[in-house]
């Protein structure tokens, strides 16, 4: 009988919070969870995709894990996640030694599968990779958080939009709503339970539609969850910005418990790449989006996804895409060299760019963005209070860390517990960081008059 796991995460928020789920049904099944590989009976690897070196690190990972059965033949392997729903049973015969492969959508199986596989049913190995055909994901009766005051919460899973270079379509499938209900349900609980800051995920989150009442919206769902009484952050990710109406531009800027951070992956600012990643949307029609959000009434932070070096993407349009890049002005940027995915459109597109060039182009727009940030960072922080939520114990193993509403990592003095909220006033400021002094300890009353409100 298994007894202990030990999961390992590869990739995004949203491969964390499944992992979460994971952790939930397999404490469900009487499984306790273990602080490392050699002390469980059953390992398992959750992975990414979305860009190679993912699937590479997994293939290194699970070689690292292997020795382990060396030691004890009835310690189990499994592999999760998008390289799982990928490879399917061509991941076994890579990796011979693995046990179980468990695809996307098949999560809720996984107590079935480790049974059999207990039983000895039909050998065992599994591999589990089929779509479900419902519109709705499946419900996880537990999910167990490895954060103490920030709940992840699913809203959606899938994607129908089919960007080319975009491997998540053929890897998650095709867009299931959670029911409005389960989702309310589950945030009340949340908030109950003592989490101040709620992260609604999706892979095209703003998409959402309710699938027992397909006229309730985004819009609808984040007033809904931002009027919880008791919450104090509400974050989402990850938007896609077609998917941005009106209603849910007003509903950002009315609700204060949304943060003052929105996430719109431009990917690039070069109309013909755009239509050649099949955005759906052109860079003016983008720039309106940034405008709209600057007019919404509250003082919000853009941050942004751009790939470099797409197939076909010419000096041109790299420069259109630092020419975008310096007229947003975005508060921070996650930026990447395009590498073809299997499955994806572009992969059979012709002329991928010399890798020298990729890592020019990156350079380039990597120097641009810290730049720009630094700036922003003197122009909006330093100086003045803002307002942090305490994550835990900073990289120095001396400080505090948190984050502002606009995301931003805070490092200060102080023994504030995770979870917490304090005022810091901002005394220095990096592209990526800044530091500050808590505002009680300066002060409080003068300084926070003299420095300014939060945003
Ligand atoms: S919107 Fe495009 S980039 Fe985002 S998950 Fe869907 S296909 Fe991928």
């Amino acid at each position: 009988m298994l007894q202990r796991f030990y999961i390992e995460t590869f990739g995004c928020q949203m491969n964390e919070h499944d992992s979460e789920k994971v952790a939930g049904l397999l404490a469900h099944r009487g499984m306790v969870a273990v602080n490392s590989p050699e002390e469980a009976d059953l390992f398992l690897l959750n992975t990414c995709s979305v860009r190679e070196k993912a699937a590479q690190k997994m293939y290194s990972r699970l070689g690292e894990i292997k020795k382990q059965k060396g030691t004890n033949p009835n310690f189990l392997i499994g592999v999760l996640g998008c390289v799982a729903q990928q490879e399917g049973e061509a991941l076994i015969s890579k990796a011979p030694f693995v046990d179980l492969v468990v695809g996307t959508h098949m999560v809720h199986a996984l107590p079935d599968l480790l049974e059999e596989i207990e039983q000895e049913r039909g050998g065992r190995r599994r591999v589990a990779t089929d779509f479900m055909e419902s519109t709705a994901p499946v419900e996880i009766p537990q999910v167990i958080r490895q954060n103490s005051f920030r709940a992840n919460i699913t809203i959606m899973e899938g994607c129908n939009k089919h960007c080319s270079f975009c491997i998540v379509p053929y890897t998650r499938g095709r867009e299931r709503n959670r029911p409005a209900k389960a989702v309310m349900d589950e945030a009340r609980r949340v908030v109950d339970q003592g989490f101040v800051e709620i992260l609604l995920l999706g892979q095209t989150v703003n998409s959402y539609k309710d699938p027992h009442n397909r006229r309730f919206k985004f819009a609808d769902l984040l007033s809904e969850v931002a009027a919880i009484p008791g919450l104090r952050r509400l974050r989402f990710t990850s938007p896609h910005p077609r998917e941005f109406d009106d209603d849910s531009i007003s509903v950002i800027g009315e609700m204060e418990t949304i943060c003052n951070q929105i996430h719109l992956p431009v990917q690039s600012g070069s109309n013909p790449i755009l239509k050649r990643m099949r955005r759906q949307y052109t860079r003016e029609r983008y720039l309106e989006l940034v405008d709209k959000f600057r007019n919404c009434g509250r003082s919000i932070a853009l941050s942004t996804d751009i790939i470099v070096g797409f197939i076909g993407e010419k000096e041109a349009d790299f420069q259109e895409t630092l020419s975008l890049v310096e007229e947003v002005q975005f508060e921070s940027m996650f930026s990447f060299k395009y590498s073809p995915r299997p499955e994806t459109e572009a992969q059979n597109f012709e002329g991928d760019l010399p890798e020298e060039e990729k890592t020019r182009r990156i350079m380039a727009l990597q120097r641009l963005q810290k730049g720009i940030q630094l700036r922003l960072h003197r122009q909006r922080y330093l100086g003045r209070c803002r307002n942090v939520l305490v994550e835990g114990t900073a990289r120095d193993g001396v400080r505090r860390y948190g984050r502002t509403t606009t995301n931003k990592i805070v490092n200060f003095p102080g023994n504030d517990q995770p979870g917490t909220f304090t005022e810091v006033l901002i005394t220095d400021v990096g592209p990526n960081s800044m530091v500050g002094q808590k505002l009680e300890e300066i002060e409080q009353n003068q300084r926070k008059q003299a420095y300014g409100t939060r945003i």
